[in-house]
């Protein structure tokens, strides 16, 4: 790792790493914040000077759901300044273009990037599972092989299990009694038994928790083969399920789009 001396007294660091760029932000005449995902340093935000100029060498690298390779200069512990700056860019995939003209899986991958977002509340803290996740999901979605939205609710189900919050489908989420149980409820924490389920519990179709336990489980000859009306429940009720356990409700995920794209 180069250690790269500063006019400002401390030493700034360059490091390297592998990330999918969540967000970015105008700052000033030509400058941008991006938000990035990195493999092995979490959440973090960089400034990248320069980029909004015709003339930038990396600016088009540095576009929303891309996956890059990049230095960034700044200390990777976080000591010193808290913006990091982006020195190199090199794309491996610019996923982004791809869903430029494509206003469904445009509006799911806002959402899977809005997720990994609110999922890494604190930067720098590194999450493996959910930048493979993220990254994953992305990939998916540009390859088109399977509707955007299911992609979007299986990110959403195995995000949630990162931070602890999947439903239950299973067992009882209360009592913890295994099968497959026929209410639904979110409080609850999920699927419940006939003894433990709350007054106002759903009561979702067979098929939609089975897709629900598909797309958890990345069967996707059960999840493809789902009809509209399961999709749309199961959709449902992870929406449900991830704004129950949000702070904040997700702003992008009632703009998805759900039409097929593909
Ligand atoms: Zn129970």
């Amino acid at each position: 790792m180069a250690v790269v001396p500063t006019g400002s007294g401390y030493r700034r660091q360059l490091y390297r790493d592998d990330a999918v760029v969540l967000r970015v932000q105008k700052l000033g005449e030509s400058d941008r914040i991006i938000t990035l995902l990195t493999r092995r340093h979490g959440r973090l935000r960089a400034v990248a000077r320069g980029v909004r100029r015709t003339t930038s060498r990396f600016g088009a690298r540095l576009e929303p759901f891309g996956h890059i390779d990049l230095q960034l200069a700044g200390s990777p512990e976080g000591v010193g300044s808290s913006l990091h700056s982006v020195s190199q860019v090199e794309a491996v995939a610019l996923y982004g273009k791809q869903f430029l003209g494509d206003y469904p899986r445009y509006t799911a991958a806002s959402a899977i990037a809005e997720t990994a977002e609110r999922l890494t509340p604190v930067e720098r803290e590194p999450s493996l599972r959910l930048f493979q996740l993220t990254l994953g999901a992305l990939k998916a979605l540009a390859a088109g092989e399977h509707a955007g939205g299911l992609v979007l609710d299986a990110y959403l189900l195995r995000a949630m299990s990162t931070a602890g919050w999947a439903p239950a489908i299973a067992e009882c989420a209360v009592c913890g009694t295994p099968g497959r149980h026929a209410a639904f409820s979110v409080p609850a924490g999920g699927a419940v038994c006939p003894d433990c389920r709350p007054p106002g519990a759903a009561h979702p179709a067979p098929a939609t928790l089975a897709l629900m336990s598909a797309l958890t489980d990345g069967d996707w000859r059960v999840a493809d083969a789902a009809e509209p009306p399961v999709r749309r429940e199961c959709s449902g009720l992870v929406a449900a399920h991830l704004q129950w356990h949000m702070e904040r409700a997700l702003r992008s995920l009632p703009l998805v789009d759900r039409r097929e794209s593909s």
